[in-house]
């Protein structure tokens, strides 16, 4: 099999047989029998968030195949549940089953590809919403002592799209030389959430979006028109995957929203967006304060804003005939627009970068895993 049928950019060579875990038991085995071996372990979800290269790679690459969800614990008093899921499970499938039960936190996270496992890892985001908001707790393997290990959400250290697990990829893996890439220290078994109910959203936090729903923003909306409006959003965008639309086929946002210090902020343009950057370790779910506090002295960047002011149109190709573009509809992503190879994505993924280093000295950097 190749890495092109596994993930949603549609791009990279040979892929090693996949293996399908149907227990915790048989995923925990593969993995601390891999690592043993010193061999580079793959655990793979929907590929959504994944780049390979052409020549592929080679090593454990293995799917968490359970689809488990369970709603643990009712809190009448505090008006909540706490509901669980195996990492394997689908994100988008989960999403659904928190509002047809009336739990309340995850609606802006409609229509994302992906499973808990990763989500759970990179903290993933959209319109305001992060799920480092409502985890409870994240029970995990450590490859570095092969013991299960239950995390909370304060020693998930979560950050902008990522947590002390998303950063373990990129980190070194003591007395081999090797990083801990492409997956990281700790493999995520299952999440538990801590749910309000309600039937109301979280509180609209991006303009374009309470203009659709017709309100001012801060109000809350009933979860499941939000839902609906999002996906909406997200299909009218090519964020919603579709494997019959090349539009859609990426690897969601390739280019994270810069964070910098205020004072190069404040040398950049008065019209480029800027955002809060907040402190998601902070924040205790259920306080009054609906937003973690304010981390001083940086400040967000509109990648989208950078990108366009640097000359990049979206749509927009290294070359005609090549098959990576930037989206037509949301130029943060890359597309594959048919025939893509991943060389044609990194050539248009560092001409940006570079371009945009040199028009403004910010660096964007990649959002996706990249393997090798
Ligand atoms: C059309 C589209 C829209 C998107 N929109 C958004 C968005 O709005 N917001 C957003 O944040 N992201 C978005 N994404 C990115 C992507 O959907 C998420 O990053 C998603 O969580 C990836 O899940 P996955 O299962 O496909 O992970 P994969 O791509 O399979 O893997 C990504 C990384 O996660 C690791 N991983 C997988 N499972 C586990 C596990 N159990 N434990 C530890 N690590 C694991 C992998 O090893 C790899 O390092 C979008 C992507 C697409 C294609």
């Amino acid at each position: 099999m190749e890495f092109a049928e596994l993930t949603t950019l549609r791009v990279g060579g040979s892929a090693p047989p996949l293996l399908e875990a149907k227990s915790e038991a048989e995923l925990v085995e593969a993995i601390t029998s891999a690592d043993a071996r010193g061999e580079g372990v793959l655990v793979i979800g929907h590929g959504s968030h994944l780049v390979v290269g052409e020549l592929g790679w080679d090593g454990l690459l293995i799917r968490d195949a359970r689809q488990d969800i369970s709603e643990v614990d009712s809190f009448v008093a505090c008006g909540g549940s706490t509901v669980r899921a195996t990492a394997g499970t689908d994100w988008d499938t989960f999403v659904r089953f928190t509002l047809d039960n009336d739990l309340a936190g995850l609606e802006m996270l409609s229509g994302i590809p992906g499973t808990v496992g990763a989500a759970s890892a990179q903290n993933l985001g959209a319109y305001g919403q992060e799920i480092a908001q409502t985890v409870a707790q994240v029970r995990a393997l450590d490859r570095q002592s092969g013991l299960i290990r239950t995390l909370s959400r304060f020693d998930m250290h979560f950050g902008y799209r990522s947590s002390v697990m998303r950063r373990s990829v990129g980190s070194e893996r003591p007395e081999t030389g090797k990083t801990w890439g492409p997956t990281g220290r700790w493999v995520v078994l299952e999440t538990s959430f801590q749910m309000r109910s309600a039937s109301l959203s979280e509180p609209i936090r991006y303009q374009s979006l309470a203009d659709r729903l017709g309100v001012e923003l801060g109000a809350r909306v009933p979860a499941r028109e939000v839902r609906e409006q999002i996906l909406e959003v997200r299909r009218e965008t090519g964020m919603l995957w579709d494997p019959e639309d090349h539009e859609t086929w990426s690897a969601g946002s390739f280019f994270r929203n810069p964070i910098v210090s205020d004072e190069l902020a404040g040398k950049l343009p008065h019209d480029l967006p800027r955002f809060p950057v907040r402190n998601q370790a902070m924040f205790v779910s259920g306080s009054v304060h609906k937003q973690a506090p304010q981390v001083e002295g940086k400040t967000k960047l509109s990648a989208a804003w950078l990108i366009e002011a640097a000359g990049f149109h979206p749509g927009f190709k290294v070359r005609d005939g090549s098959g990576a573009a930037l989206s037509g509809r949301y130029v943060l992503a890359i597309t594959n627009q048919g025939g893509a190879t991943a060389a044609d994505v990194q050539e248009l993924a560092v001409i940006v970068r570079d371009e945009v280093r040199t028009r403004f000295g910010v660096t964007l950097d990649f959002a996706p895993v990249i393997v090798p």
